[in-house]
């Protein structure tokens, strides 16, 4: 699943392919991508031919490509969906699903999703902000961003610290990945009591979240399966850099305690045992 830093490389690759071009045509190679246009993938061709993108947004790891008629092309990359721009006429990579082209002639916009979890649909006034994202709270690289706010909120709640880090109605954009990281970097449990956490702790966990996807970001995301790769095709590289995720066993790069591997929420919290000690009294395990 790409986490935010991904969905931001994706939309800074997009930004100077699509702004300001004109789409002459779409082919829909598979149904499946545009099935939340309930029209039809004919009437979805149609409905975006002659209109023109202004510059790609995100929130969290929602990502939207604004027409300047008001309207927005709302991306879902799932488990698997990417962007490419590539000349009109060179190959197609496998599980390529939709073109787009353009009036100037030059590069095709190509959708690709090999598990088509994903896909594309119209949004009616979703320049702005879609009504499909509009329940999700804005992500620490917002301009608006308030961490004292989410910290006050966060503290409020009857959780533990990664679930509420989770929680894409508390703070957006905070994956699996990065929540570990940040609360290693914090020095803090997973499972540690959001109502008797020190603000100045939570504090430091919100933005030790925005500081290592802001390390992501500048390293051009996290890549596991090879399946995310940005719009020129690349894949990202950060994994190497992670200090506790998917690092069990592996020591500690603060202290070389061994990492430990847990079980959270159906899936898995990674954590230091000697710089993340279990909480005394009351915590929420996974
Ligand atoms: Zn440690």
């Amino acid at each position: 699943m790409p986490e935010l830093p991904e969905v931001e490389t994706v939309r800074r690759g997009l930004v100077p392919g699509v702004t300001g071009r004109t789409i002459s045509g779409v082919a829909v190679l598979h149904p499946r991508p545009v099935r939340r246009h309930l029209p039809g993938p004919d009437h979805f061709a149609a409905a975006l031919t002659g209109r023109t993108f202004a510059e790609p947004r995100r929130r969290g790891k929602y990502l939207w490509l604004p027409f300047t008629d008001g309207d927005a092309l709302l991306a879902h990359l799932g488990m698997s969906g990417q962007f490419r721009l590539d000349q009109p006429g060179a190959p197609l990579v496998p599980n390529t699903r939709v073109l787009v082209d353009f009036d100037d002639g030059g590069q095709q916009l190509r959708f690709v999703d090999q598990r088509m979890f994903g896909g594309l649909s119209l949004s009616p006034d979703g320049a702005e902000l879609p009504a499909e994202v509009a329940h999700i709270a804005l992500d620490p690289f917002d301009p608006e961003f308030d961490p004292h706010e989410v910290v006050a909120r966060l503290r409020r709640k009857r959780t533990g610290v990664k679930r509420a880090l989770l929680d894409q109605q508390l703070v957006s954009g905070i994956g699996n990945i990065y929540a570990d990281e940040a609360l290693w970097r914090a020095r803090t449990h997973y499972a540690r009591a959001t109502a008797t956490i020190p603000t100045a702790r939570a504090l430091e966990v919100v933005l030790a979240a925005r500081e290592v996807m802001a390390t992501a970001l500048a390293r051009g995301g996290t890549s596991f399966d090879a399946l995310y790769v940005d719009v020129n095709g690349s894949s990202g590289y950060f994994d190497r850099s992670l200090a506790v995720y998917g690092q069990e066993g592996r020591p500690c790069p603060r202290c070389g305690s061994p990492v430990r591997r847990e079980p959270f929420m159906n899936r898995s919290a990674f954590r230091c045992p000697r710089c993340q000690r279990t909480p005394h009294g009351s915590s929420y395990a996974g």
